[in-house]
């Protein structure tokens, strides 16, 4: 059956983070992201409120809560600043969940259950400078020696990149296959920072998410145990477009709540300010932008709501959570756009959130999966061009006490 009310633990978890994030972090945005400071001292009271380990089932060390409830963080979080949300979307979204999916039990134990209870970060390495969208064009490397692999290589674009502990690693183990690009080749590692070999960076230039840290790392013949190969070898390319069904989820759910701090920032606004004699609210063309915001966070929302309700009842929903990413992050742009035209000049200024959401919104139109490739995939779905086929390992579905 389909419900779309909320049980009395999703009101208690949304009411909790966004009592928390609004006293503990928005009187201190404004400063954190204009010094672009991460602030670890926010990990910690993420941990003790369960968010780091929020849907991972209890006997791993997490809170135990379902995928809504992931959604629902990541709204609120996102509310507040997209650096908040990021962390729920590496940390949990794409590293987490892929562990406890594809994770031995003992990666679970030495990796996954950290992470659930927050005593380490983990984050995600994909990109690398010379390919994004094209997750084939990769270089890095593992070879095997014996029991161990030894990787060599550049990520770069990584979300907590120079903060974590430990990242989820795609590498061509098979150097074959490397060369006709087949994407069976590719096999994913666990990599911790202290493994010899590994260095990280800040990326410095970086225009938005300026609370948030992204980095780079390199891996200069760094030696991973056989044991942190996560799934088969081979099954990496699988592995991280699983991830990706994840993060995307938690994307989609962080532009919902982007779209609804535009949208609270710009009623607000528009009832103070006045122009021609009356508020600006009662011209109909700041009204207009103000009715898109809120069809645009209500459609965005029922998206997310549905990916979150397939994840529980364990069922595929890649084209879902794809169409919720699309959507959620395109029109949450629009929604920051116009939030920065109906404050005017005062929109131009960093006096006002308006801006740091502009600046902030676009970085989602461009990770996991950029709009483009977002846009192809729901064509080839309608046409028939892309079917889903099933996979080794699925996400667990929700089996506590309502999905
Ligand atoms: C703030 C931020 C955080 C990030 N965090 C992470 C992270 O934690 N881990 C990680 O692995 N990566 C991360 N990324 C990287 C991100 O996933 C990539 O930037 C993204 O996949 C796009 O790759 P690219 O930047 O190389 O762009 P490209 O792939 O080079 O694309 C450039 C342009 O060409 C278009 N294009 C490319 N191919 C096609 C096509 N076939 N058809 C039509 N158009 C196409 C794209 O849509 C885009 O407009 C992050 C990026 C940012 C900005």
């Amino acid at each position: 059956m389909v419900s779309l009310e909320l049980t009395d633990e999703h009101r208690l978890l949304e009411q909790s983070v966004r009592e928390w994030a609004g006293r503990e972090v928005a009187p201190r945005i404004h400063d954190l992201d204009r010094e672009h400071r991460f602030d670890r001292n926010i990990l910690p009271q993420m941990a003790s409120l369960g968010l780091l380990g929020i849907c991972i089932p209890v006997e791993h060390g997490g809170a135990g809560m379902d995928y809504i409830a992931l959604g629902l963080a990541s709204e609120e979080l996102e509310y507040v600043d997209t650096s908040l949300r990021v962390i729920l979307s590496v940390h949990v979204g794409l590293n987490s969940l892929t562990l406890l999916a594809w994770g031995t039990e003992d990666q679970k134990r030495r990796y996954l259950v950290p992470q659930a209870q927050g005593t380490k970060l983990a984050s995600y390495g994909l990109t690398e400078p010379a390919a994004g969208s094209d997750a084939r064009g990769i270089q890095t490397t593992a070879v095997q020696h014996g029991d161990r692999w030894v990787l060599n290589g550049e990520k770069m674009w990584i979300s907590l990149g120079d903060v974590a502990d430990q990242f989820l690693v795609f590498a061509w183990s098979d150097q074959e296959k490397k060369k006709q690009r087949d994407p069976s080749g590719i096999s994913a590692f666990i990599v911790e920072r202290a493994f010899k070999g590994f260095s990280s960076g800040t990326l410095t230039e970086k225009w938005g998410i300026l609370a948030g840290n992204t980095g780079f790392f390199k891996m200069d013949d760094v030696e991973v145990p056989d044991e942190n190969m996560v799934g088969h070898p081979g099954e990496g390319f699988k592995i991280a477009m699983f991830a990706l069904d994840q993060g995307r989820f938690t994307v989609a759910a962080g532009a919902t709540g982007l779209i609804r701090a535009c949208r609270d920032a710009s009623g607000t606004y528009a009832r103070d300010r006045k122009a021609f004699g009356v508020e600006i609210a009662q011209h109909q063309l700041v009204k207009e932008m103000i009715a898109q915001m809120e069809s645009d966070y209500q459609a965005a929302r029922l998206l997310w709501l549905r990916a979150g309700w397939l994840k529980n009842i364990g069922q595929r929903n890649t084209r879902e959570t794809g169409l919720a990413k699309w959507f959620a992050t395109v029109a949450s742009e629009r929604a920051a756009g116009d939030c920065v035209q109906i404050h005017g000049a005062n929109g131009y200024s960093d006096e006002y959130p308006a801006g740091r959401f502009y600046r902030n919104c676009k970085g989602a139109v461009i990770y996991e999966g950029t709009r483009e490739i977002h846009k192809l995939m729901q064509a080839d779905y309608v046409l028939g061009y892309r079917v889903d086929r099933p996979s080794r390992c699925d996400l667990p579905p929700y089996t506590g006490s309502r999905p």
